[in-house]
């Protein structure tokens, strides 16, 4: 397959825009669209301006509504493109499915389908959404690989190659364990969408434990660990993409996923969130104006975007695997570094972006490869682990493990 539309533009598409164009000579013209086509532009020209594109080929922006799927089925016909990387907001996702599905082209995506009007559903999040189109991509032949930026992603992929490599006879537990010690120097900012990223955080915190779904309340419940790189670190329980796929496919009791706040970050959010102003529920002023406090909060906090050029420091995401080899307990760490600076250098984004937008280059060339096109749809634990973390690690996204042997790269 080659020749790739890329939908959205924002800090994630651009980070995958260079890399696409790092390695057009595999994957062929490059298409960017969203419904802003001077965002897509900017892109176009950043990836000029460093002289990412490996070889010459076409590397063009778009104004695409992706909602509309007709407009999506022609644009993708229009540009020949055999594969999709949907980069943009998660409220698109089945339209672009959908329309993938109708052309033909390889689907990709970062995150589970959201639907504006509804909160934090009940588990697994991708039965409610995607996988009810498995059917229709199997018969289709349509290869559509589900969440395959770093977390959904890559930690879906070190989760496979715990359970699937020797490491274990049986596997207890997966804790991915998501750090960003980085320092944008604002006062409050989210490092992704505001409007995505509170909404993770507002809902029940749903978790994998003793094969059963348990529900908690965000910053309920919390642990400290010493981590490689970027030292003692707290991070809370957190409802996320990949445990609802993990559960499923891998034959695992207890997955779990946390993140690192600051006490900063989290009393700011428990300031916006019990005033009200994290709801996605209207309200009207004493003006008349009807307004939604969670669109105010996004209108007023810096463009995640716009963090890139400052931010300092490191991010380190991974796995905690736990189980038992030869009767013995044993606990393994397979993460990667990113560096904030160093990915601000290569493509103009900052550190989170650049985790989640590497890795669905990664599949796309896998997918050009014939590796990991499957015909069918797949969350990226049932796809083959050793091509992808041997791949990324050429392509700037080291893998890393920690073990009973030391802390070493991590190769196959
Ligand atoms: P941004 O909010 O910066 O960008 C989203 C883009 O979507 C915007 O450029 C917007 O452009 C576009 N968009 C929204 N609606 C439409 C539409 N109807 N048609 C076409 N384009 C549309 O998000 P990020 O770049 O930070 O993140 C992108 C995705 O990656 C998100 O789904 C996010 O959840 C996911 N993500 C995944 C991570 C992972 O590790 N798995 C980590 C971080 C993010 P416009 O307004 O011009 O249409």
């Amino acid at each position: 397959k080659r020749n790739v539309l890329i939908i959205g533009a924002g800090g994630v598409a651009q980070v995958v825009a260079h890399k696409c164009a790092q390695y057009n000579d595999v994957l062929g013209n490059i298409h960017i669209a969203s419904r802003t086509v001077e965002k897509c532009q900017q892109i176009v020209d950043s990836v000029q301006e460093k002289g990412s594109l490996k070889t010459a080929g076409d590397l063009q922006a778009h104004a695409l509504d992706a909602l509309d799927i007709e407009a999506t089925k022609a644009l993708i016909s229009k540009t020949q493109s055999q594969m999709v990387i949907n980069v943009g907001s998660p409220f698109i996702n089945m339209s672009v499915l959908q329309a993938c599905i109708e052309t033909g082209a390889a689907y990709m995506d970062t995150a589970i389908h959201e639907d504006p009007d509804k909160i934090c559903e009940n588990p697994p999040w991708y039965a409610n959404y995607e996988w009810k189109r498995k059917q229709l991509c199997a018969d289709n032949g349509i290869t559509a690989i589900l969440g395959v930026g770093f977390d959904p992603g890559m930690v879906n992929t070190y989760a496979a190659a715990a359970v699937k490599e020797d490491y274990f006879d049986r596997v207890e537990s997966i804790d991915i364990i998501d750090i960003n010690a980085g320092n944008h120097g604002h006062y409050f900012a989210t490092n992704f969408d505001p409007e995505i990223n509170f909404r993770e955080f507002t809902g029940r915190v749903w978790s994998w434990q003793n094969n059963a779904w348990v529900k908690n309340k965000m910053f309920e419940v919390k642990r400290t660990d010493d981590l490689p790189v970027v030292g003692m670190q707290t991070s809370y329980m957190t409802g996320h993409d990949e445990i609802h796929s993990l559960s499923h496919h891998l034959d695992v009791p207890n997955v779990r996923f946390w993140m690192g706040f600051g006490e900063h970050y989290i009393n700011v959010f428990n300031v916006l969130n019990s005033l009200g102003l994290l709801s996605e529920q209207p309200v009207t002023t004493a003006e008349g104006l009807e307004v939604v406090p969670l669109k105010v909060v996004k209108a007023i906090l810096p463009d995640p975007a716009s963090l890139a050029p400052n931010y300092t420091g490191k991010t380190c995401i991974g796995d905690v695997v736990k189980g038992q080899k030869d009767g013995k307990d044993k606990e393994i760490f397979i993460y990667n570094i990113s560096d904030h600076e160093a990915a601000y250098e290569e493509v103009g984004s900052q550190g989170i972006s650049y985790t989640a937008g590497v890795p669905p280059v990664a599949a796309a060339i896998l997918i050009a490869t014939g590796e990991w096109d499957v015909s069918r749809m797949v969350n990226v634990e049932e796809l083959p682990h050793r091509p992808f973390i041997n791949l990324l690690n050429d392509m700037g996204m080291p893998t890393r493990i920690k073990d009973e042997h030391g802390d070493r790269p991590l190769s196959f």
